[in-house]
């Protein structure tokens, strides 16, 4: 691994692990910034729509998800089903 190699040996026999944290924190945040377009790029492809943040409660979602959770979800549904019974109501 080139993580392992950058390590220091300091003359007093300790290791400077900066350099080797500094490259694991670069790879970490390139899979997840691989990730995060790989998400993209499926939900482009099957024509979904990605979201930053809850359609409902505004609260920032995961993976471009339209609802912060099954809470929000299950309230956005019933709303429209409410809306969906209303409007079929008037005609
Ligand atoms: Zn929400």
């Amino acid at each position: 691994m080139r993580g392992v190699a950058a390590m220091v040996i300091l003359r007093d026999g300790r290791f400077d692990m900066s350099d080797f944290i500094d490259e694991t924190d670069a790879r970490e945040q390139f899979v997840l910034n691989a990730s995060i377009q790989n998400a993209r790029d499926r939900a482009a492809a099957v024509g979904q729509k990605w979201f930053k943040s809850c359609q409902l409660c505004s609260d920032p979602t995961v993976d471009g998800a339209a609802y912060c959770d099954d809470d929000c979800l299950i309230e956005a549904r019933r709303e429209r089903a409410v809306r969906d019974k209303q409007f079929a109501q008037r005609r």
